[in-house]
């Protein structure tokens, strides 16, 4: 039985360079963003695979001695992962790795598929034994069965009959693939250092690396690497929509990343600019929540007029509150990380801005905390609509009843957090932001706001729960 729904992650692999595993811990370590609860990398020599897997962020889980050593070759995938329920333990962290009849093969997933327990099941029927409770398993499987003789026709043949949201990167002994679903929910973006072709989930890791962005590799399309090159293939069937994650532009993706073929920052300004237009307010200064709500917060106070400051500072030593997994720690959690700077708030009029409210946890602590530090009126701006429904493509958002926009209504959420206006940027202001970029012909998934899911998933045994069906 698969033990969770929500998965976020982060990809990267690269093939050719005599520094392979050394060039992806950076790339995971600038990918950390994507996941924090375990990290690995799996490197090849040309002849067997190697990996080293653990718990924790990258800086920790490779600091020991002799490590890269033990990881030699020229190439290499590496995967930074982190999910919510249960799960949380060794034997799921990627790349996963398995030796098969026709060899090693290593694979690191970011995405969530929608059918693995339904093939989980048939697999298990017939004989199929599993070591991990993660839906990437069921691809290796998949693969091991495939009647093909080729490689690549065996990944073909494994994806065709799995659903959902993947952006993957498989490593064998002399080959890397690298694959985006039909969807393309999740980026995936193809680079080139020194001769080698690289791939990561955002194009951050080739600017540590100092490798040259390509493009982002399509939906459907899948870049295979070998001695000979690459080669690219576009194996599924094309009348897929192209729906990518319209959250990754909001909040996940980096700013300084471009993902989508589109650089985030000035994306995620722009949803500040519209929201100004959309909802503007009579105050003295606009403030962000760091750092997630920071472009937005630029683009409101540019749009305005209104003066931008730093009024809330962030310890930087601390991990997402989100991420805590005790409701007592996430509620403590917020006053390690922030704190505001009372002089230049108090007998002020505030608008705080951030990129979006999942159970209103945050936004409460941090209205009380700016009231405390004194100022007169606190307006909350959203940069995205409310999260009323969760996500089944690999973000990680809690179950309906807990994202308190399914059952409040923007009245009620404003008590709860205590502010004394409350707005979100609606579906249309973000498409209207899109439109500015050209990207108004994507039909991006914003099933987390709309409940418009474009993959549809199987009913689950919390149907009721989840109060979507
Ligand atoms: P909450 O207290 O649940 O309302 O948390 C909202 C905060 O979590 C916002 O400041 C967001 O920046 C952040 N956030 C939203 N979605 C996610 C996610 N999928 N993973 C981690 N943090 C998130």
């Amino acid at each position: 039985m698969f033990d969770k729904l929500h998965e976020e992650c982060g990809v990267f692999g690269i093939f050719g360079h005599p520094e392979a595993a050394n060039l992806t811990y950076l790339g995971l370590y600038a990918l950390q963003h994507r996941g924090q609860e375990s990290c690995g990398i799996v490197a090849s020599d040309g002849m067997q695979l190697k990996a080293h897997l653990g718990m924790g962020l990258v800086a920790d889980v490779f600091k020991h001695d002799g490590i890269f050593e033990r990881l030699p070759g020229p190439s290499a995938i590496g995967h930074v992962r982190y999910s919510t329920a249960g799960g949380n333990d060794m034997k799921n962290c990627q790349p996963i790795m398995v030796d098969y009849s026709r060899g090693s093969i290593a694979v690191a997933h970011n995405g969530n598929l929608v059918n693995a327990q339904e093939l989980r099941n048939q697999l298990e029927k017939s004989g199929s034994i599993f070591s991990t409770t993660a839906d990437t398993e069921t691809i290796i499987h998949l693969i091991a069965r495939a009647q093909s003789d080729s490689l690549v026709e065996r990944v073909c043949e494994s994806l065709k009959q799995v659903k959902g949201a993947y952006s993957l990167a498989f490593l064998t002994e002399t080959r890397m693939i690298a694959v985006r679903d039909p969807n393309g929910f999740r980026p995936l973006s193809l680079g080139k250092l020194d001769g080698a072709f690289v791939v990561a989930s955002e194009s951050c890791a080739f600017d540590l690396i100092e490798a040259e962005y390509i493009r982002e590799i399509e939906p459907g399309e899948m870049i295979v690497v070998d001695k000979n090159g690459m080669k690219s293939y576009f194996p599924f069937n094309q009348e897929s929509r192209n729906t990518p994650c319209i959250f990754e532009y909001i909040y996940f993706a980096r700013p300084d990343s471009r993902i989508f073929n589109r650089m985030v920052y000035p994306v995620r300004k722009e949803f500040g600019r519209q929201l100004a237009r959309q909802y503007p307010v009579d105050a003295d200064m606009v403030i962000a929540v760091p750092d997630s709500g920071m472009p937005a917060a630029m683009g409101y106070a540019e749009e305005s007029g209104l003066p931008f400051e730093l009024g809330l500072i962030r310890n930087h030593y601390v991990g997402r509150t989100f991420i805590e997994p005790q409701q007592s720690i996430r509620h403590f959690g917020v006053k390690l990380k922030l704190n505001p700077v009372s002089d230049l708030i108090v007998g002020k009029r505030v608008v705080v801005v951030d990129d979006s409210i999942v159970r209103g946890t945050t936004s409460r602590k941090i209205v009380k905390m700016i009231r405390n530090a004194g100022a007169k009126e606190i307006h909350v701006r959203i940069s995205s609509p409310p999260t009323s429904y969760p996500c089944f493509y690999g973000i990680d958002t809690p179950s309906r009843k807990e994202l308190i926009s399914a059952s409040h209504s923007i009245e009620e959420i404003t008590r709860y957090i205590t502010a004394d206006s409350l707005c979100y940027l609606q579906l249309e202001g973000l498409h209207a932001a899109l439109a500015q970029f050209g990207d108004h012909k994507i039909d991006f998934c914003d099933a987390c706001f709309s409940g418009q899911y474009p993959v549809k998933f199987p009913r689950l045994k919390d149907d009721n729960q989840l109060g979507l069906f």
